[in-house]
């Protein structure tokens, strides 16, 4: 790999050079071929299995790269712990893919760090793999997210509740800057390395700030904002509920980063969540702009010393900014929403026919996917359509209503509504199957063959029909567990 590493030229406060622990005997069980391509990885280290797997466990180390694990900080569900850091990952640097886009190279499950506060460093396979697939996933819906090149498996057990296998996946994404990087560094009260590192994320994601002068940080938090509320709207638009939202799990560049206990809505309802450790509630699917919001206050308190050395003033600035927020992201909410219904452009007097809808769809806990799905496909169908109808009653013919205001014809809106509502999704329960699979046999095939068909959400290819089934029990007793 061509490695041009620029964030080991930060002050080593941000991190630590350290080396993966080797493992016992590594070996290849997923690979992205695409993702390969486009990071212009050789043909020679392609074709070979056994070098791959020796470089993505971390038992070799490419020429170039320096390994390091990061220092952040973190609000984790809402408290704030000072020091956190890559406790099992190893970046083993950046590269220029070839479009000359700077990307993160980055194992995890590669051995324990000085951050790992008595963890063993390590990853079992089932979150792994988890991890490849929702993000492939993701990125095929057109979700901006760290991707996944390689899931190793290591030949050694991990210890959790039981002895699983153990595995090491290579995370690949844009940076791995996050909230809690300031977060820790706005702790220490170091003003130079504060700036060094808001600079660095200012080169890195938003170059075209630099002209701004003194402006360029208070810039830096609209964009920020702008990314995030795109990002979660998109999140919203496919079902996605991340899980844990902690400030250390937010990205600057806003892609979707540190997929753990995440899952997929099935029953359209605001209220779900599926995680183990999320029993209040605070990051259910229709709490994550708020709390977008809130992490991104707490990047705010970070940067105040540099907006204006007068703290007053500063919070001045950049107050109004935050407060916008909800409003800004209801706009691209209602934008999102109205383009999954086939609205060309939306109109404020859209607001009440879309909440009617998705009321519907609440009390009768009508699955989002599949709804979304047979709406796009009866405006080319009459047997489906009065089936739609009967299940949406009043509201159908109000949506019709509205469609046939538009200049639009039915194809062009049915297209219009393809794009935004996708025919496949990684459902919980197909996602447990495979990964359950992975675990017991130490092969692939299911996986693969899911991600054949996830890689396409947007048509129907001849296997789609086997993974479009909502779960049986509604994922009525569905948990998601963290990684560890
Ligand atoms: P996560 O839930 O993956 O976002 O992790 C939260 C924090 O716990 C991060 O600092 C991780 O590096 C750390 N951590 C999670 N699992 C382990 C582990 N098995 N060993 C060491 N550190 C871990
Ligand atoms: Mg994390």
């Amino acid at each position: 790999m061509n490695f041009s590493n620029t964030y080991v030229c930060l002050d080593e406060v941000f991190y630590e050079k350290t080396r993966p622990t080797p493992v016992q005997a590594p070996q290849l069980l997923l690979w992205n071929p695409s993702l390969a391509e486009q990071l212009m990885i050789s043909n020679e280290l392609k074709q070979d299995p056994v070098a791959l797997a020796q470089a993505f466990s971390g038992n070799h180390i490419m020429p170039g790269s320096e390994p390091i694990a990061t220092a952040y900080a973190g609000h984790q569900f809402g408290h704030f712990v000072p020091q956190l850091g890559d406790g099992r990952a190893h970046l083993l640097g950046e590269v220029l893919d070839q479009s000359g886009q700077r990307l993160d190279i980055q194992l995890k499950g590669s051995g324990p760090t000085i951050y790992s506060r008595g963890g063993d460093g390590r990853c079992a396979v089932g979150p792994a793999v988890r991890e490849f697939i929702m993000s492939e996933a993701m990125n095929a819906l057109g979700v901006p997210t760290s991707r996944c090149l390689a899931v190793v498996t290591t030949g050694e057990p991990v210890f959790r509740e039981s002895i699983l296998p153990g595995a090491i996946v290579t995370r690949v994404a844009s940076s791995h800057l996050r909230i809690g990087t300031f977060q820790f560094i706005a702790a220490r009260d170091d003003h130079q390395a504060l700036k060094a590192l808001c600079d660095y994320t200012i080169e890195r994601h938003y170059p075209e700030l630099k002209e701004d002068g003194p402006n360029q940080y208070i810039g830096l938090m609209d964009k920020v904002i702008a990314r995030q509320i795109q990002l979660i709207a998109e999140w919203m638009r496919v079902g996605f509920i991340h899980g844990v939202m902690n400030t250390d799990n937010t990205s600057l560049s806003g892609e979707t980063i540190d997929y753990g206990p995440c899952a997929m809505m099935g029953k359209y309802d605001p209220r779900t969540v599926y995680s183990s450790i999320d029993t209040m509630g605070r990051y259910a699917f229709g709490n994550q702009p708020e709390i977008a919001q809130w992490n991104i206050t707490r990047l705010a308190e970070c940067l105040l010393p540099l907006i204006n050395a007068d703290t007053n003033k500063a919070i001045d600035q950049v107050g109004p900014i935050i407060a916008e927020f909800p409003d800004r992201f209801k706009q691209a909410y209602m934008e999102m929403i109205g383009k999954k219904l086939g609205l060309t452009s939306f109109q404020q007097k859209d607001q009440k026919l879309i909440f009617s809808i998705l009321n519907r769809l609440k009390e009768r806990s009508m699955d989002y996917t599949v709804t979304f799905d047979r709406l796009t496909k009866s405006l080319m169908s009459e047997a489906l359509a009065s089936e739609v109808k009967n299940e949406l009653e009043e509201y159908f013919d109000l949506w019709q209503k509205r469609l046939s205001e538009q200049r639009a014809s039915p194809r062009e809106v049915q297209d219009l509504m393809r794009q935004h509502n996708p025919v496949v999704i990684p459902r919980n329960h197909h996602v447990e199957a495979v990964i359950q699979a992975c675990e017991q046999t130490g092969k692939a095939t299911l996986a693969e063959n899911f991600l054949q068909v996830l890689r396409s959400p947007y048509e129907e290819l001849p296997e789609t029909s086997l993974y479009q089934d909502p779960p049986d029990d509604g994922d009525e007793d569905y948990q998601t567990f963290c990684g560890t």
